[in-house]
């Protein structure tokens, strides 16, 4: 790989193809796959990664806001994309882009139908979302009648697939808790199948939830984090292989004596005499002042230098201190020899918060096309 020469995150597109083949080999050979690829793919480039699941026979895509969807159309992007969070505001938007709402409500529900019917749309494709317990978004179990009462009124939209979603399905002392939701999910399915007469794909399942319950597999399997190379578990973490990698490069060395400082607030105070390196990366790139004072580091020529100071708004430093190294030098923050998982304990969050935080000023490079 072309070692950086600005700060960078790069793709790799056959990590991807590694994590899409594993997760597949989970489930049985005739569930869809759906791959999640809001919030720009989870903080890498939406684009090259929805060309790329494309490519490898991706069923479905799914992104949070109908923004994110009309993006992907604009990019050329043709497989159906599900929205999980739309706005009845951007439903007229939404039909004009074929992209497929999940509906949640008897408000949003109606809502669509009233911008359906007065497009003139016939059995356009809608996604009933229920909640079994995360209580977050979804219609509960005791509001299925309203959701067939608004589905056999109309011509105008029909149901391509119901849905719920899993709220501890990586945490196995949760494990009753997840059977209650799929329970309760297949209880939902049945009687609406019962009383719609026709059977929209079912699906339940997230990444933890393929790798914990691939026998809730249903009809198709939407997963995330695991595309990007993230298990939940350091388990998993082994057999998937993690896409990003953040670059930077030393902007320039300094050289202090015991008792001087570095950064706002003089937050590092030299022990002894040291060496200081100055990296073109702040928090306004998405790594976080939590980083900071010593609490994570990145590797420089293989070697592991903490962040020293607080982190500022578009650099940080750290300490180089008895590691060979020049100005112009690679550094890795987190990817390769420095697992994001354990780069994100350090700031007291997850590999999802991390990733999806790399702002967009940091430049994606897709490698391995
Ligand atoms: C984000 C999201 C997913 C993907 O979850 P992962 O844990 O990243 O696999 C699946 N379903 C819904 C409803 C989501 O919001």
């Amino acid at each position: 790989m072309p070692k950086a020469r600005e700060t960078v995150l790069e793709i790799d597109l056959n990590a991807l193809e590694h994590n899409y083949r594993y997760l597949r080999s989970k489930v049985d050979q005739g569930v869809k796959l759906m791959a999640v690829v809001k919030a720009f793919g989870y903080g890498s480039d939406v684009t090259g990664i929805a060309k790329k699941l494309t490519e490898l026979g991706a069923d479905y895509l799914a992104v949070a806001y109908t923004s994110e969807g009309v993006a992907l159309r604009k990019a050329g992007i043709e497989l159906p994309i599900l929205v999980l969070h739309p706005q009845s505001y951007n439903f007229q938007e939404l039909i004009e882009n074929c992209l497929e709402p999940s509906l949640y409500s008897e408000f949003v529900l109606k809502e669509f139908i009233n911008t359906a019917e007065e497009l003139k749309q016939k059995d356009y494709p809608v996604h009933i979302k229920f909640n079994t317990g995360l209580n977050r978004l979804g219609f509960s179990e005791n509001e299925t009648d309203i959701v067939r009462d608004l589905l056999t009124g109309t011509k105008a939209v029909k149901a391509a697939s119901f849905f719920s979603h899993l709220a501890a399905s990586e945490d196995w002392r949760e494990r009753e808790f997840t059977l209650g939701q799929i329970h309760s999910f297949k209880r939902i399915a049945l009687k609406l199948f019962d009383e719609l007469g026709y059977r929209p794909l079912l699906h339940i399942c997230n990444t933890s939830g393929i790798i914990n319950y691939p026998e809730a597999a249903f009809d198709m399997v939407r997963t995330g984090i695991g595309l990007y190379g993230f298990g939940n578990e350091k388990l998993q973490d082994e057999k998937l292989k993690p896409i990003g990698t953040l670059k930077t490069i030393i902007s320039q060395i300094h050289t202090l004596k015991k008792g001087e400082s570095v950064g706002y607030n003089r937050a590092f105070i030299a022990s002894k005499p040291s060496k200081t390196a100055t990296l073109p990366i702040g928090h306004a790139d998405g790594i976080n002042r939590q980083y900071g004072n010593g609490r994570a580091g990145v590797i420089v020529n293989g070697k592991y230098a903490p962040i020293i100071g607080n982190v500022c708004m578009d650099m940080l430093m750290i300490d180089i201190t008895g590691i060979d190294c020049k100005e112009g030098d690679e550094v890795i923050i987190f990817g390769g020899p420095q697992h994001a998982t354990d780069f994100a304990a350090k700031g007291n969050t997850i590999s999802y918060e991390l990733i999806t935080g790399i702002s967009q000023r940091v430049k994606r490079v897709l490698v391995g096309e």
